[in-house]
């Protein structure tokens, strides 16, 4: 016999769409680890806890925020994208001003850096510092 059973907390937040109560939301099913999730009560948005969105509720204002956090995504792949050429370019022009051997020496920990760069900042969005 599989039981659901699903209670509602209340955080203390106002959701940023419509100005409803958001409650946090713990479902219990038999024999199933515990789900927890926020929601809110009158748009009926569902986030985890880590901040992503599960499911978008049926206002206007929540789509508004589902295309401007899209965008936010896109912009920045661009940001990324346009590092990346940057510095694309700037080992080209170091490769033409010190020539092959001393450019690769300066590359290498130049390369090794970037790495770290994106590793953390991969790291840091994953905790969803930012
Ligand atoms: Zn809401
Ligand atoms: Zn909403």
């Amino acid at each position: 016999m599989i039981e659901i059973e699903t209670t509602w907390e209340d955080t203390g937040y106002d959701c940023d769409h419509c100005g409803g109560l958001v409650l946090r939301r713990t479902d219990v099913e038999t024999g199933q680890p515990k789900r927890i999730c926020y929601q809110c009560k009158v748009c009926g948005c569902q986030w985890h806890v880590n901040g992503d969105v599960l499911r978008i509720g049926s206002g206007a204002n929540c789509r508004q925020a589902q295309r401007e956090r899209m965008g936010e995504k896109t912009a920045d792949e661009r940001l990324v994208r346009r590092f990346v050429w940057v510095l694309a370019l700037v080992a080209l022009l170091l490769i033409v001003r010190f020539g092959g051997v001393m450019a690769l020496r300066l590359l290498i920990p130049l390369a090794f850096a970037v790495l770290i760069l994106i590793a953390l900042t991969r790291f840091a969005r994953e905790k969803g510092w930012w």
